[in-house]
């Protein structure tokens, strides 16, 4: 496999603060409920802790991304480290990519009138540094990895709740949040 790289989501380590969220909105500066980045409590159904439970979530810079297939004047592209990045100057608006993006990634700006969403910090990564977000977790539950040299066998790729397209194969993992010792007074 070439070097794909990938967000690797801890909800063990979580703790639901949103600093991930608001990194990449301060960097950014997208228009309000335009959210490149989200975080989502989990409901009981995949986990009874449910206060204790988060996936955040953006672009998962998929292998085979449906947002760079179905748009019409190539204002998406793949790079070499398997960012797949969105030219505002080429988007037309047409809003393709965001019908067609499973995972809602693609947002659509409208004071821009054109598509935006997550770029992994490409610039930053290029200059060595951190992505936003995962520079501003204060638990370190998000970090990038290289998935052609990752190796975890406990790693998910589809864990309860994450949509399965096996067709665009996402480029994230998570770790499931851990249940809590359940500590009972006896009397
Ligand atoms: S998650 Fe959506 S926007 Fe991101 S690469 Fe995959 S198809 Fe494209
Ligand atoms: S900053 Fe870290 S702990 Fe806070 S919500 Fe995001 S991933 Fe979770």
């Amino acid at each position: 496999m070439s070097k794909q790289l990938a967000f690797y989501v801890d909800s063990q380590k979580c703790i639901g603060c949103f600093s991930c969220a608001m990194a990449c909105k301060n960097m950014y500066h997208p228009e309000p409920g335009v959210k490149w980045r989200q975080v989502y409590p989990l409901s009981e159904d995949i986990y009874p802790h449910h206060e204790r439970a988060f996936y955040s979530l953006a672009c998962n810079h998929c292998e085979h991304p449906t947002c760079l297939e179905c748009c019409p004047v190539g204002a998406y592209t793949k790079r070499e480290d398997g960012i797949v990045v969105h030219d505002q100057d080429k988007c037309i608006g047409c809003g393709n990519c965001v019908r067609s993006c499973p995972y809602g990634a693609p947002q659509y700006n409208p004071k821009l009138k054109k598509a935006e969403k997550c770029s992994m910090c490409w610039e930053r990564i290029d200059a060595k540094l951190e992505p936003a977000c995962v520079q501003a977790c204060p638990v370190k539950a998000l970090r990038i990895i290289d998935l052609s040299e990752f190796d975890d066998a406990e790693a998910l790729h589809y864990p309860p709740g994450f949509p399965r397209f096996e067709s665009l194969n996402p480029s994230v993992r998570f770790k499931l949040p851990r249940h809590p010792h359940v500590v009972r007074r006896n009397g």
